[in-house]
Formats: structure tokens, sequence, C-alpha cells
């Protein structure tokens, strides 16, 4: 077994004496790492707050302990700013690891893997390879939020652009979607995402102009590819408070009758990532896009509040599972029962379905095999500007009869 030939700067946490010895000798073996040992997971908080938040690269972390337990060792992680990558190693059996993994990563911690114990000497040499240290180059930079009057000033000057990722026909490739998605240029910090902006602009009331924004570009360059022979639907992200002002509708239709568009060539996109403020306002200027013949798709089903009541109470044509239920599907069953039973209910509703976060031709597999219409992931494009959408679209039109290829040979 080769040894790791870079030193890393390891806690490992657990209520066994013995199993602390094990994946000390373990990493031994595996490397000069520094190791720092601990049965009790509150002396190993305090050496972290002590040392700084950076003083580690990573963390092992019993989930089965007395006192404190693993999730509430992450809670206190969380709180300590801690920057290096965490690794959970258990017992338990397979949903309750998978759960525990599921609020590190919801909780922003770097989670780094899962190590079934008895620890296996090959599975912990992966995990030692895949580490990032916390102080090498790769490390991404402290998320960086930006001040309401810096994205005015964007906003203003077009820093804000769109990129666009295809949604295509399960059943043949065809693509016939694209999604909009917004990014930033930022004069000095590069490509910005959306995460870090789209709550400022909604925390201060900037969300419209930037809907707006968003909207008017998505339909010129629908009317663009139009002119260029592609017959895409575009599909434009709305927040919950785009839905607050009854005139949002009007606003709508007008941005379309100036790209001279058809109402049916728009999608909008709506996640409920909090309650609703005004449930009957939302449901007047959804129904009212309804009746002109806008398309609306539920995004994020699964998750948050976009949920079965939504589906209940408002006009929605089409239903967007979250990616969290679909990329690894097909070795995951619990995963894989929800994909299975959303898309029959969304097929049930006379709803159009479609996963997002495809990543894998394993992903793309099981969608196809559940009966699932539309597929949009990195799988078949990362999104992009929407120039590069034509040459695109005459590579995967090869790249389909591969995968068909391939899918015949996996099932
Ligand atoms: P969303 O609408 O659910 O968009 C999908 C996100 O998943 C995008 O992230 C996309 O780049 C990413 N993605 C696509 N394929 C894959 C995949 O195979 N694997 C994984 N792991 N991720 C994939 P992005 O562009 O960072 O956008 C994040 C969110 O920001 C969007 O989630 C949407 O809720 C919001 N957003 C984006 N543009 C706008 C906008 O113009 N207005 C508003 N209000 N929200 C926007
Ligand atoms: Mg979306
Ligand atoms: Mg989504």
């Amino acid at each position: 077994m080769s040894a790791i030939d870079r030193s890393l700067r390891v806690i490992a946490i657990d209520d066994d004496p013995f199993e602390l010895k094990l994946i000390t000798h373990q990493l031994s073996r595996l490397g000069q790492h520094d190791v720092m040992v601990f049965t009790d997971p509150v002396e190993a908080l305090d050496c972290i707050d002590e040392a700084g938040v950076s003083a580690f690269d990573l963390v092992f972390c019993d989930l089965q302990m007395p006192g404190i337990d693993g999730i509430a060792f992450q809670r206190r992680l969380v709180r300590s700013h801690f920057e290096g990558e965490l690794v959970l190693f258990s017992g338990e059996d397979d949903r309750t690891v998978q759960a525990a993994a599921n609020l590190a990563r919801r909780q922003q911690l770097r989670l780094l893997g899962i190590l079934k114990k008895p620890i296996n000497l090959e599975a912990l040499r992966k995990i030692l390879v895949a580490a990032t240290p916390v102080s090498s180059d790769e490390t991404k930079p402290a998320r960086k939020m930006y001040s309401p009057e810096e994205l005015r000033r964007a906003i203003d000057n077009d820093e804000l652009i769109n990129f666009y990722q295809p949604k295509v026909l399960l059943a043949d490739g065809k693509p016939i979607e694209a999604e909009c998605l917004v990014r930033w240029q930022h004069p000095t910090d590069g490509m910005v995402y959306p995460d870090q902006f789209i709550p400022v602009a909604e925390q201060h009331g900037l969300i419209d102009d930037l809907t707006h924004l968003v909207l008017t570009k998505a339909l010129d360059q629908s009317a663009q590819w139009r002119k260029a022979g592609l017959s895409l639907r575009v599909a434009v992200n709305i927040s919950m408070d785009n839905l607050s002002t009854l005139d949002f509708p009007e606003k709508v239709m007008a941005a379309l009758e100036t790209a001279a568009m058809p109402a049916e060539s728009l999608i909008l996109e709506i996640t409920e990532s909090r309650l609703m403020q005004d449930p009957i306002a939302v449901l007047d200027i959804l129904t009212r896009l309804r009746l002109r013949r806008v398309r609306l798709s539920i995004d994020d089903f699964g998750i948050g509040h976009s949920s079965l009541a939504q589906l209940r109470d408002l006009p929605f044509d089409e239903l967007k599972i979250d990616r969290s239920f679909v990329h690894g599907a097909s070795g995951n069953p619990q995963k894989r029962a929800i994909l299975q039973a959303s898309i029959d209910m969304g097929r049930q509703l006379g709803m159009q379905t479609i996963a997002e976060g495809v990543e894998t031709i394993e992903d793309w597999k099981v969608l196809k095999d559940l009966g699932c219409e539309l597929a949009q992931g990195y799988f078949c494009a990362r999104p992009m500007p929407g120039e590069k959408m034509p040459r695109w679209i005459s590579d995967w039109r090869q790249r389909y009869q591969e995968i068909e290829r391939e899918s015949v040979l996996l099932s």
C-alpha cells in the first residue's frame, strides 16, 4: 500500500481507545501525519478552538459517543467556523450514517467522506488522497458576501450575465428547453454565482430589477436561437419575492411582447425557499400567468417548502425533482424510491417531469427506466453562454448516439 506523500494534520475522536489506537496505527502506515486523538469530543473542540480554525486539515469523528454525539459535535464545529474537512466513521446502519452526512453538508461543513467500522486501510487511503489541506491553494477562498450597493452597481453597469443549461428529452435525446442561470461577471472577483447575491437582492429590494434584467436578456437570447433555427423554450428562475406585486404578470407579458416571443416559449421556475408571505397573492399571480399560457415549473421539488401542498394548490406544468434525489439514485434505494414516487405523481397530475443534477450515465439510465421525461445536469452540459448553444447541440447529437449504445451495454 503506497503512503501519502504529504503530511496532514489530523484529529481523531472516538470514545473507544482501542478504535483510536487502530486508526492512529493505520494513519501511520499511510504516511507521516500529525495525529492528535481524543476520547472526549468536548476536549477535541476546545483544542480546535484554541489552535485556530485552520490548524487541522482533517477531523475523524465517531458518530456514536456518550455525552456529546457526532451530530452535536457537527453543530459545534459549525459554530467554531472549522475550515478543515470532516470524515465520519461509524458502525451504524447506512441510513443513519447518510442522514448524518446530509446534515453535515447542509450545514456547509466540508464533508470529505464516510468510513465504515472496522476501517479498511484502502478506504482510508482514498480519503487521505482526496483531502484538500486547509493551507493549500486549492482550498476555496471564504465565500464573500456582497453589499446591496455593490449589487445595485452591478445591475446598473450591466455586469450580470446569463448562462444557459439545456434540458433534454430522455426518450430521444432532443434538447427542448434551456434554463437561464444568472452570473455576476465581477470586475475584480471573477465569476460570482447566484447563491452569493440572490439572497442580497431578495433582502434589499433589488430582486424585481434583477429578475426583469435576467428575463429580458433570456427572451432576447431565445429569439436569437429561434432566428438560428433552434426552438428551445427558455426557463427563468423567479424568486417568491417577485410574486408579491400583483402586476408581475403584466411585466412578464410586456417583456414577451418586446422580444416578440410567444408566452408558450417561456417557463418560470419557482422555488419556495421559505414560507409564502401572502399565499393569495401568489395564487392570483401564478394563475393569471398560467391563463396567459406562460408555463410554470416547481423547482427543487422535494426539499424546503417545494412540497405536496404547492402541487395541490398552484397551477404548475412541470415538476422539477431536486438534485439531491437524482444523482446517485441508481445505488441508493431511498433516493430511487423518492425519485420513482415523484415521477409517478407528476405523471398522474399531468405534469412534465424533469430531474436536475444528472451527472453520470447511471443517473441518466435510472431516470429513463423510471419514466422521467427530461434530464438536466453536468452529464449533458454545464451551464454555458447562450451563443455556445448551437455548437453544443450539434456535438450532443453525436454524443447521444454513443450514450445510447453504452446504455444498452449497461443494461
Ligand atoms: P436551480 O434553479 O435549482 O439551478 C440549478 C443549479 O444547479 C445551478 O446552480 C446549476 O449550475 C447547478 N447544476 C446544474 N447541473 C448540475 C449537476 O449536474 N450537478 C450539480 N451538483 N449542480 C448542477 P447555480 O447556477 O449556481 O444556481 C443556483 C441557484 O440560484 C439556482 O438553483 C436558482 O435557484 C438560483 N438562481 C439562478 N439564477 C437565478 C435568477 O436569475 N433569479 C433567481 N431568483 N434565482 C436564480
Ligand atoms: Mg431552477
Ligand atoms: Mg433546482
